[in-house]
């Protein structure tokens, strides 16, 4: 009864902070961005983009030495001249230059915190601003799929809507506040996927959000019963959408894949539009794509963004670990934003938890819910369900670390894989250079 009371809460408050007025005029003012020419849109682009550096110079002291004397339309230009690229590990080196305020949060500020897919936890300030223009972006994406507000929709993602020993339904949660049925991606078992189907074809959502593995797990199990549910149109995000998935996800639970490319950075989003392009929204972030001389390049380099959104906390020139290229061209959407081709770089093997289930790298990344002290981790599968937790432990790290990652494991993971922490001065990259945050070394277990 007190968990209930708690989810009304926290979607109740959530509701007011992302569904008001304000965000519908947010939302109707970006829809209008799609019907702008390329010039246009470059003038905005400029003028956000000189709004963001001149914060920068303003409240960041890694900045304070540039001049500020500049017009929007030579932002571009200052950008490429005087702000170097930046990434996670100079932000954590560089605190108290990169942070505003010494890394102190006003009270008006949000704090965003990431364990991210390379393994290193990272905490960010955002202004409110920022996040109601983040859910506005989420909503013009949403809105290529007709959905508007009020409509009602699904969500299969890592919301913990019932416990991980909850044996019999309801294994969701109905959120009044904005027509949400919430599922229980950790329920997705032979033993409780019933109810699950049930509840979903009788709630008949317009539309479905969920991480690419979990609608996959959701659409295997469909496939085992020779089922098939009819959403109109799923939203995917938070993970690399592999073929196979799609392909299956189309058969058996959703007609139209609509994919999005973001990050808790956000320095970069790309959504995918009815015509199954990638576009690269040029009104939420200016992205230069980087060759490893850090020269833009038309064949395959970083993504490297620049918030013009988050003044509290400016990022720019943020390099992601992400690889993609420009595709060129016009797509038959006829929305002015430029396209970008899959985007690749996560590395991540398959592991399977106490059961022998596969659990999705998204799932693993609650381990490190409000854990800090840690520079860099890795989860490795190396026995029938026994992981071991690799860590890069800083000097404030202590057996409190172990103990809140051992009980997220249990609590919003798995609660039956044996679980074995190691730590180590580093973790090396991969031949290619690149990380693998979750890797299978248990040879019996891999499956292609
Ligand atoms: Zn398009």
């Amino acid at each position: 009864m007190l968990a209930e009371l708690r989810k009304e809460f926290l979607y109740g408050g959530r509701a007011l902070v992302r569904d008001n007025a304000l965000s519908q005029r947010l939302v109707r003012r970006l829809r209008g961005h799609e019907l702008m020419d390329d010039y246009a849109l470059k003038l905005l682009g400029d003028r956000l983009l000189h709004r963001t550096l001149q914060a920068a110079i303003d409240r960041l002291p890694y900045y304070a030495h540039i001049p500020r004397d500049f017009s929007p339309v030579e932002a571009r230009q200052v950008l490429r001249e005087m702000f170097p690229v930046i990434d996670k590990t100079a932000l954590l080196d560089h605190p108290r230059a990169l942070y505003p305020n010494g890394g102190a949060r006003r009270p008006w500020q949000v704090l965003g915190k990431t364990s991210g897919t390379t393994g290193t936890p990272l905490v960010l300030i955002r202004s409110l601003q920022s996040v109601q223009m983040e859910q506005a972006f989420i909503k013009r994406h949403w809105s290529w799929g007709g959905y508007v507000d009020g409509m009602p929709r699904a969500t299969l993602r890592g919301d913990m809507v019932a416990g991980l020993e909850q044996q019999a339904p309801p294994f969701w949660f109905e959120n009044r506040y904005n027509r949400q049925l919430l599922l229980s991606s950790r329920h997705l078992t032979d033993r409780c996927i019933d109810p699950i189907i049930d509840k979903l074809r009788g709630y008949a959502p317009a539309m479905m959000q969920a991480y690419p593995s979990t609608a996959y797990t959701l659409a295997q199990q469909l496939e085992r019963r020779g089922m098939a549910l009819h959403v109109p149109f799923l939203f995917t995000a938070s993970e690399p959408l592999y073929p196979h998935q799609q392909e299956l996800i189309r058969e058996r639970l959703a007609g139209r894949i609509m994919d999005m490319y973001g990050m808790a950075e956000r320095v970069a989003l790309a959504t995918q539009c009815e015509y199954g392009s990638l576009h690269l929204n040029t009104d939420y972030s200016h992205v230069e794509i980087l060759d490893e001389y850090g020269e833009p390049t038309n064949g395959y380099g970083h993504v490297v963004g620049t918030t013009l959104h988050n003044l509290a906390m400016p990022l720019v020139r943020y390099r992601l670990s992400d690889r993609t290229r420009w595709k060129p061209g016009r797509c038959a959407c006829g929305r002015p934003f430029p396209m970008i081709e899959a985007v690749t770089g996560k590395l991540e093997d398959r592991i399977t938890g106490g059961d022998g289930a596969e659990v999705s790298p998204s799932v693993l990344t609650f381990a490190f819910k409000g854990v800090e002290n840690i520079r860099k981790s890795q989860v490795a599968q190396v026995g029938p369900g026994l992981w071991e937790l690799r860590l890069v432990p800083d000097a404030n790290f202590s057996q409190v670390d172990v103990d809140k990652l051992l009980h997220n494991i249990r609590a919003l993971v798995d609660a039956t894989v044996q679980v074995r922490v190691v730590l180590r001065d580093e973790l090396p990259n991969t031949a290619a250079g690149k990380f693998r945050w979750v890797v299978n070394e248990w040879e019996d277990g891999r499956r292609a």
